[in-house]
């Protein structure tokens, strides 16, 4: 005669119990009720291995409290029937919840075997589970099905079987810790359980006072029918609870199961998007704390700039060297005259050149925002900046904008789109220029560099900080006269983070880089060629032909002072002929208005000609000095700026450095500023920025020299 084995299949609703029980029994069931209540209950058979099995399908719960009538059914069946083997059907997409009810039916100390059901499901989703590891974990055998297909269940009744027989090695009965205030006083309540007899049909003394501590009304009705002051005892210990953990022991309980699921699951799923969540969670913790969150943020842009610049800086001596290169060796096969050689060395090669050298610099920039945006980074970082910005009449969203005008204004301003409401975006739109960008280092790295010497760092930081104090007064400022409503409510998405492919990161950054390339190859090459042009014409030929036999008269005797003597005649006629040049006219007209800041018609021109781009502005300085530095023999521009006949000072110099600072970038965001917010906008910007820069600049040098500065 064939052994007999009764198996129940538990689980939560829909998790495929009646896929599981059709398919093991096929058509070898019968319907009824369970005894007393109109729930259906289904019991079909099975021949396994020499077994005759009878399969139960259970209703479906999430719990075995006795709150509803399945919940009392299941448990009611499992502890006074006690099937051989429960099956434990799972939805394997939805392991944390359903594990809970796997946690419970462990409690009850029965033989589980844990069927992970819509494997299917489960292999094409981008989840990984260590099966073996749960299995040691839990203590129970675990297999996996397609429930409607009937694939595994065949595997399945082998573990059954195998559970029965007593053959399966990593089984054991798992306690579950619930914190050491419960667990010690569950031992002494399921001592006293067990002292006073198992309950009515053998309920466990553990699972008896577990219960009890709940608040289960069914189990504490059964204790008091028993006496022996168990329900006293289970009072005082669940008052006891209640005092150490200041929570409900209900909660403490089912925290402990949650606890308990989500350490299993620690061990052995990975990249769910569930685990990506709490992951994300987690190290928000730490990143996004109140505490921890801003030096760490800090820490990070600090990081970014100093990539930026230590070791941009390589690259961008090797592009110098390159460069310098290139423009000698144009000149030595470029056949003389002014036009096609001067052209091209001086205009073209000199131009573009000095501003392509900033490309290594401007890529990394580009290339460590990108990583922060994709990693996921970013958006806490705006998360955090919320309260700063506040005081900007803005919100955290305006922050990335912000953060990326320190690298380019032109993507940065692109970057507004992404925040909702029109005014928000014509806001950090206005501000966004206040954010030093990386074409104006060279200008600080020119004017700190020959007025400040060894304090040029600090002076240059000094800068950076007053822009962004410039774009705090100017926000508020703005946000209370022009933009009175405040700013539109947002919910900062905080995606989990992710680690950023390096096909993301480079095309993000590419799309940048293009941008600033694009921008050389039109606005800057162009610029230059006109520059050039201003700056050599008109040419007054009689001062040529004047200076010219001179120059000529002294390079034919053979002795080095005649030499030198004729350098410096050449260098006098390329400065006057500067002079009289549409460049040379132009700065002496706008002279008046640079005056009172204490600039130079030389500085005057230059920042016309920054309008096209900064970097230009550092150009302009060099063909303008030109002369001076082939006079001195000095070779730097900075030593021609410093020069004493000058009579510029470092306050000057500041002054000119916060002029810089503080007025349009170039003609591209200004570009980029009327696509983006429309013309009237784009002249407000340029006025304001304008006035601004003058105003300030004027204050400084002003109130400086009263000082004696
Ligand atoms: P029960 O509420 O636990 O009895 O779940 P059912 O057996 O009624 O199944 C609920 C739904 O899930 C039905 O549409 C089944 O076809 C489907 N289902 C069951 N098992 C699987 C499985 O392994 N994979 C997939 N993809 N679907 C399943
Ligand atoms: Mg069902």
């Amino acid at each position: 005669m064939a052994k007999r084995l009764t198996i129940a299949l538990a689980g939560n609703p829909n998790s495929g119990k009646t896929s599981v029980f059709n398919s093991i029994t096929g058509a070898r069931q019968h319907v009824g009720n369970w005894p007393g209540v109109t729930v259906e209950k289904k019991v079909g058979t099975v021949a396994h291995r020499g077994y005759d099995i009878e399969v139960v399908d259970l209703p479906g719960t999430y719990s075995l409290t006795a709150y509803s009538v399945e919940e009392r059914v299941v448990r009611t069946y499992l502890i006074e029937e006690k099937p051989d083997v429960v099956v434990h059907v799972v939805d394997s997409g939805n392991l944390a919840r359903n594990l809970y009810l796997t946690v419970q039916l462990m409690e009850l100390g029965i033989d589980l075997v844990v069927d992970l059901n819509m494997w299917d499901e489960f292999e094409d989703s981008d989840a990984e589970l260590d099966i073996e590891r749960l299995h040691r974990l839990l203590g129970a055998p675990i297999v996996t099905t397609v429930g409607h297909r009937g694939e595994g269940v065949d595997a399945l009744l082998d573990a059954v079987v195998d559970l029965a027989e007593d053959r399966e090695e990593h089984h054991r009965h798992v306690p579950v810790s619930y914190g050491p205030h419960v667990d010690d006083v569950l031992v002494e309540l399921a001592e006293a359980v067990e002292h006073e007899g198992e309950f009515h049909g053998g309920y466990p003394p553990r699972w008896s006072a577990i219960k009890m501590l709940e608040g289960d009304r069914e189990i504490l009705e059964m204790a008091k029918r028993r006496g022996g002051g168990l329900t006293d005892l289970a009072a005082r210990a669940s008052r006891h609870i209640s005092v150490a953990t200041g929570a409900d022991p209900e909660k403490i309980i089912a925290e402990g199961r949650s606890g308990y699921v989500e350490g299993a699951l620690k061990e052995s799923l990975t990249r769910t998007v569930v685990d990506r969540m709490e992951l994300s969670r987690r190290i928000d913790n730490v990143l996004t704390n109140r505490i921890l969150g801003y030096p760490i943020f800090l820490a990070l842009i600090w990081i970014l700039f100093q990539l930026t610049f230590q070791v941009g800086a390589y690259p961008q001596g090797w592009l110098e060297a390159f460069v310098e290169w290139f423009g000698g060796f144009a000149g030595s096969v470029l056949p003389e005259g002014l036009l096609i050689s001067d052209l091209i060395v001086d205009g073209v090669i000199g131009g573009v050149g000095s501003v392509i050298v900033f490309l290594p610099n401007i890529m990394i920039l580009f290339l460590g925002i990108a990583f922060l945006e994709d990693s996921g980074y970013m958006a806490r970082a705006a998360f955090l900046m919320d309260k700063l910005m506040h005081a900007l009449g803005l919100h955290g969203k305006s922050f990335i904008p912000m953060l990326m005008g320190f690298g380019c204004t032109v993507p940065a301003i692109m970057a507004t789109r992404t925040l909702e409401s029109k005014r928000d975006r014509i806001l950090t739109t206005l501000l966004v220029p206040l954010m030093s960008c990386s074409a104006r280092l060279p200008v600080y790295v020119l004017i700190a560099g020959a007025f400040f010497a060894e304090r040029a760092g600090s002076v240059v930081f000094l800068v950076y900080v007053l822009g962004i104090v410039a774009a705090m007064l100017i926000g508020r400022l703005f946000s209370k006269t022009l933009f009175k409503s405040t700013p539109a409510p947002f919910v900062m998405e905080l995606p989990p983070y992710r680690l950023p492919t390096l096909k993301g990161v480079l095309i993000h950054m590419w799309e940048r880089a293009k941008i600033y390339l694009q921008k050389m190859g039109g606005v800057i090459l162009v610029a230059s060629v006109i520059l050039w042009f201003l700056g050599a014409f008109p040419r007054n030929a009689a001062l040529v032909e004047q200076y010219e036999g001179d120059i000529a008269d002294l390079r034919n005797v053979p002795t080095e002072q005649s030499q030198t003597a004729a350098d410096e005649l050449e260098a006098e006629l390329g400065a006057r002929l500067i002079e009289d040049s549409y460049i040379g006219r132009a700065g002496k007209a706008i002279y008046p208005v640079v005056r009172p800041l204490g600039f130079t018609w030389e500085m005057g021109v230059g920042l016309i000609t920054g309008f096209v781009a900064k970097e230009v502005v550092v150009s302009t300085l060099g063909v303008l000095h030109q002369a001076e530095m082939e006079v001195d023999g000095a070779g730097s521009l900075s030593e021609a700026l410093r020069d004493p006949e000058r009579g510029l000072s470092p306050l000057a110099g500041f002054a000119f450095m916060l002029f810089v600072l503080l007025y349009s970038p170039c003609i591209v965001a200004v570009v980029a500023v009327r696509r983006e917010v429309g013309a009237a906008w784009m002249w407000f910007s340029i006025g304001y920025q304008l006035a601004l820069a003058w105003l300030v600049a004027f204050g400084v040098y002003q109130i400086g020299t009263l000082f004696g500065l």
